[in-house]
């Protein structure tokens, strides 16, 4: 028998895989899980990341509240103003309204960070994870699924919970059917900078979100409102080098990308020490359990659903998968799982809100980005429904909690 052997594997350590392991860890105290990552050490990358209500109720419900406040920012509002004029097109009221209205409030927080309470939530649970296991070959078997690395080491379980990304070995391999990943024509710029290094009129509690043509920038305060993320999604060329989404980037390539904007972006972004590029990549919206699971294999996180980032939900709802498979677990009727049973009411209960959810990052891509007719009724919209067309009741109250 194979001595590399787990009741449930999940491939990949990153947001999706470490919510996953930490669930299993938690619900299954008698089974052995593995958590295969390819890098050498468990990480995220140096960015910022939104987390709506319905990511942050899932980590209150996981005890991970005070090391939310810990390290995240609590933004006082979204305010929507134009990339050129600088003009106020909207504003969304979140602290006390969302904690009123949802129960739970919108954060911002380090993607380290986040990544590092799951971290700890696992290794609480005595997996350890294995790193440097970069996974080639993913075989459905009778037994369950047989993942075998570059180097030849191979790996058995009766069930794998695959969140290895966009670009999902498991995905390509067992769904053969199903398209790869598209670039979308979109790079994203993203930065950091110190609050205390931007001039002072900048430094806010705010989501701000600059609308262009073609264009739009997104800051907010991060690491308890020290930092500030910076990300700016323009169209261009996607970068020589393959696959990778992380490359070097300039500033002169940024500001030639965007053309004239308005001063109080121009010193936001001139402020940032250094830029990295980003090609933004999609699939299209998934349509049937099916898309995401097969027996005892699953596709959680990027894996399974990929999303553009117009929407900043796409670590928010690979949380609400872990969730979701969580209180199946907790709610089932018997010691032991029946997973083939158990994933598929999974995926029934996954693939339409994520469809969904992908479906509108896209819409909104188009409505950022907006030029000529389209951006004309945004702008009327959203001066006549204001806060209402801002906010996003059915995205923010989930995740929907399984009958
Ligand atoms: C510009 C931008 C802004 C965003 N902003 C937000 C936001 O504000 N809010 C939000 O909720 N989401 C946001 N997102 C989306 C979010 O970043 C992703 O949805 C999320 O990080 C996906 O996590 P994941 O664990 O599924 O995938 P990944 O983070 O890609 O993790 C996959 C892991 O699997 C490992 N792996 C891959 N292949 C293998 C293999 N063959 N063998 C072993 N290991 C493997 C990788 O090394 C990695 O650790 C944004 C995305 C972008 C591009």
């Amino acid at each position: 028998m194979n001595p590399n052997r787990a009741d449930v594997l999940v491939l990949g350590g990153g947001i999706a895989g470490l919510s996953a392991a930490w669930v299993l860890g938690r619900y299954l105290p008698e089974a052995t899980i593995g958590l295969l990552e390819q890098a050498d050490a468990f990480s995220e990358v140096g960015a910022g990341i939104q987390l709506g209500p319905n990511a942050t109720r899932v980590l209150y419900d996981w005890g991970l509240k005070s090391a939310l406040w810990e390290v995240a920012a609590f933004p006082l509002l979204v305010h929507a103003r134009d990339a050129v004029s600088g003009s106020e097109k909207g504003r969304l009221p979140l602290a006390d309204r969302a904690l009123q209205r949802y129960g739970t409030p919108y954060a911002t927080v380090h993607r380290a960070d986040l990544h590092r309470m799951l971290l700890e939530r696992v290794k609480a649970h005595g997996i350890e994870g294995q790193l440097g296991q970069r996974v080639e070959q993913v075989t459905l078997t009778e037994q369950g699924a047989r993942l075998t690395t570059q180097t030849g080491v191979s790996w058995d379980s009766g069930v794998l919970i695959a969140c290895d990304g966009l670009w999902s070995r498991t995905r390509e391999q067992c769904w053969s059917q199903a398209p790869a990943a598209a670039f979308t024509g979109q790079v994203a710029y993203r930065g950091m900078v110190r609050m205390a290094a931007l001039p002072e009129d900048l430094r806010r509690s705010e989501v701000v979100v600059w609308l262009g043509r073609r264009l739009h920038a997104v800051h907010y305060p991060v690491r308890a409102g020290e930092w500030l993320n910076v990300v700016v999604v323009v169209h261009g060329d996607r970068p020589a080098e393959d696959a990778g989404w992380d490359h070097a980037a300039t500033e002169e390539a940024l500001f030639h990308a965007l053309g004239p904007i308005h001063r109080d972006l121009r010193r936001a972004l001139e402020a940032v020490p250094a830029w990295r590029l980003w090609p933004l990549f999609g699939r299209r919206p998934v349509r049937k359990a099916g898309d995401l699971v097969q027996g005892a294999v699953a596709l959680m996180g990027d894996a399974g659903h990929p999303m553009r980032p117009y929407l900043a939900q796409g670590a928010a709802m690979a949380l609400e998968d872990a969730w979701t498979l969580g209180r199946l677990l907790e709610s089932r009727s018997s010691a032991a799982v029946d997973w083939p049973a158990l994933l598929q009411r999974w995926g029934e209960l996954r693939w339409r809100r994520c469809g969904w959810v992908q479906a509108r990052s896209t819409r909104n891509g188009r409505i950022f980005h907006a030029t000529g007719p389209l951006k004309w009724g945004r702008d009327l919209a959203m001066a006549v429904m204001g806060e209402r067309l801002m906010d996003t009741p059915a995205l923010y109250a989930g995740p929907p909690f399984p009958a």
